[in-house]
Parts: structure tokens; C-alpha cells; sequence
């Protein structure tokens, strides 16, 4: 066996019984060292995840869905958006910062107006998609 076991790494699951008698995890600790540290390579940094879950965070909710999807043909300033969902401009502003810090939208500035344009991030040609197959 490749892999030691540490402290924390039980020889036996103490409850793996779902109220319903169904077992669901392993009754006894046996680790499968190749697949494992092969699966290790392919894992991202624990910091990658906690990034990506921020942003799935900032996703799940229905404001912010739907600025990001009238974004999605183009930009549009903050007084387009807001009419275009029917909200004050301050609580769309409010959204916007949030969708900016995460670098889901960008901004640029002409005279009075500012225009906010999706960032060219993965994850939204994925919601794009997902939200086009209405
Ligand atoms: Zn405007």
C-alpha cells in the first residue's frame, strides 16, 4: 500500500447507515492508491475551488442571472438595465459591483454614460447556453 493512513483516516466508518437501513459510504477504509494519486494530478489547488464557488455563489441568484443574460447580446448602460428589469438604478449598480469585483462584467465610462460588456469568462458562454434554451 502506497498511502499511508493519517490520524484522521478511519479503518472503519463509524455510520455509514441512513436512517432507512441503506448503506452509504465505505464500511471499511481501503484505499485505491493508483487511481487516487492519478486523480490527485488532475485536481486544482483548494484556492481554485474556493474562487469558482464564489462565482457560482454570485450566479445563484435571479437579479444578477438576468443582468448577466441582457449582457449577453451586448452591452448596455446602467439605465438600459434598469429599465430593461424594471429596477431602481442604484440596486442594479449595487449587483453590478458584486458581478465586477468577481470579473464576471467590465465597465467603461463615456461622458455620463456607463456601459457594462460581460468579461470574456468561460462560465458565462456556459450560461449563455443554458439560459438560450429557454
Ligand atoms: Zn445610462
Amino acid at each position: 500500500m502506497l498511502l499511508k493512513e493519517t490520524d484522521n483516516s478511519p479503518k472503519k466508518v463509524a455510520n455509514c447507515k441512513t436512517t432507512n437501513g441503506e448503506v452509504d459510504c465505505c464500511e471499511e477504509y481501503q484505499v485505491h492508491d493508483e487511481l487516487v494519486l492519478e486523480r490527485e494530478k488532475y485536481m486544482l489547488q483548494a484556492k481554485s475551488y474556493q474562487e469558482k464557488a464564489q462565482i457560482y455563489k454570485a450566479l445563484g441568484d435571479p437579479t444578477r442571472l438576468r443582468i448577466l443574460h441582457g449582457l449577453s447580446q451586448g452591452e448596455l448602460c446602467v439605465c438600459d438595465l434598469a429599465y430593461l428589469l424594471k429596477m431602481s438604478q442604484s440596486a442594479i449598480s449595487h449587483q453590478l459591483r458584486l458581478l465586477r469585483t468577481l470579473k464576471l462584467v467590465r465597465y467603461r465610462k463615456e461622458g455620463k454614460m456607463v456601459y457594462y460588456a460581460l468579461e470574456d469568462q468561460p462560465i458565462l458562454k456556459i450560461l449563455q447556453d443554458d439560459l438560450e434554451l429557454r
